[in-house]
């Protein structure tokens, strides 16, 4: 009598398992190995119908891989990366692929003043502080994962609380940052937060991108276009002045698509050693709009970035070391480009800027965009 009733029970069980792990199994979960102190990374793969595939971990809510086609339809990964989170600790990582903040780029000297109060942060970009901090910064840390589907799409929603203090900057931030990966091969990442005392907040995404492939020699003869008529000069610790110069006349114009390799020499003897500038987008705040279109002739292999946010900051790989990444690659001195899609280096500091700063309620939104596309 029980045994009858056990055996539909069981095989119901069986059934709705089955049901939740098939469901799941179309983003695979994966250890990713361990941090130094022995935590579990995952990692996360998307994969859409036309095989565009997406690899995001645990560590820093991190692009680790983004395998897209080229013209003839052979896929290469674009972005930087390393094969274990060993790497991803190790002096090689400049911040490859990963969710960069609480306040992304530079902020001077580490210090800003809010409602009165002096904050104190890291200098861990002398005499600056740079991408958040030294020890607990967002692409340091460890994220919660979760993840979806949707009827064409799939993603990890990640999620992080900094409590209040961490890194030096106030307030209990909490976080959520979502990978999707559409069907027409674009990447989308929305960010969220929200705070419980007022405190700057600038994210974005630090991928190191080469359309021909991560580790191709150079991205120099890739072209660029940006949507941006104007720049914010900075000193030569590549903090702003405060003011907003048009790129008319200047190295910075990609009003047109432009060759990085073109024009870069120019700027080889200047603090930045290259493109590491901030680009004051067309744009208008919250609309998601064209920034930038990233194209490598040879595979065909367009990148458009769509964002919501105000700026751009273009950093031209200057201080990659050749460094050794994903599959052995090699990275050398300028062979890849970050698009960073951000508000202006060290706005906190600078009233006349738009403001990074957040206060308890409404949250913090931004989107980014990044579409696949091949041209002839
Ligand atoms: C900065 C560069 C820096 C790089 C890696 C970029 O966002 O603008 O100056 O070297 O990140 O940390």
């Amino acid at each position: 009598m029980f045994a009858n009733r056990l055996v539909p029970i069981l095989v119901w069980i069986a059934t709705a398992f089955t049901t939740v792990q098939g469901a799941r199994a179309e983003v695979p979960r994966e250890n990713f190995g361990k941090t130094a102190d022995g935590k579990a990374v995952e990692i996360f793969t998307l994969k859409n119908p036309a095989g565009m595939i997406a690899r995001v971990m645990t560590r820093g809510a991190t692009l680790v891989e983004l395998h897209v086609p080229d013209r003839d339809g052979k896929f290469a990964d674009v972005v930087l990366g390393f094969d274990d989170v060993s790497g991803y600790e190790s002096d090689r990582n400049q911040y490859f692929g990963c969710t960069t903040g609480r306040v992304c780029n530079r902020i001077a000297k580490g210090r800003f003043t809010l409602a009165g109060k002096e904050y104190e942060l890291a200098i861990n970009n002398p005499p600056n502080h740079l991408h958040g901090g030294a020890e607990r910064s967002l692409d340091k840390v460890l994220w919660e994962a979760e993840p979806f589907e949707g009827k064409s799409t799939r993603g990890v929603r990640f999620r992080y609380t900094s409590p209040d203090g961490e890194e030096g900057y106030p307030g209990t931030l909490k976080l959520l940052v979502t990978y999707t990966l559409q069907d027409d091969n674009a990447l989308r990442i929305d960010y969220e937060a929200t705070t419980d005392k007022a405190t700057p907040v600038n994210l974005t995404n630090h991928a190191y991108f080469n359309l021909s492939g991560h580790g191709a020699e150079t991205v120099l003869d890739h072209v660029l276009q940006i949507a941006a008529d104007r720049y914010t000069p900075a000193d030569d610790t590549l903090i702003p002045t405060g003011e907003i110069e048009p790129v008319e006349g200047t190295p910075l114009d990609f009003r047109k698509p432009t060759v990085i390799g073109e024009r870069i020499e120019q700027l080889t003897d200047t603090a930045a050693l290259g493109y590491d500038h901030n680009f004051v987008l067309n744009n208008s705040e919250g609309t998601l709009a064209v920034a930038a279109v990233l194209r490598e002739p040879k595979s065909g292999r367009v990148l458009t970035l769509l964002t919501t946010d105000i700026g751009l900051q273009l950093y031209s790989g200057n201080f990659l070391t050749g460094q050794t990444g994903k599959g052995g690659r090699t990275y050398k001195h300028r062979s890849a480009v970050c698009l960073e899609d951000q508000h202006h280096p060290d706005s906190v500091n600078h009233p006349e800027f738009p403001s990074t700063v957040i206060k308890p309620g409404p949250p913090y939104r931004k989107t980014a965009l990044y579409k696949f596309t091949t041209e002839k």
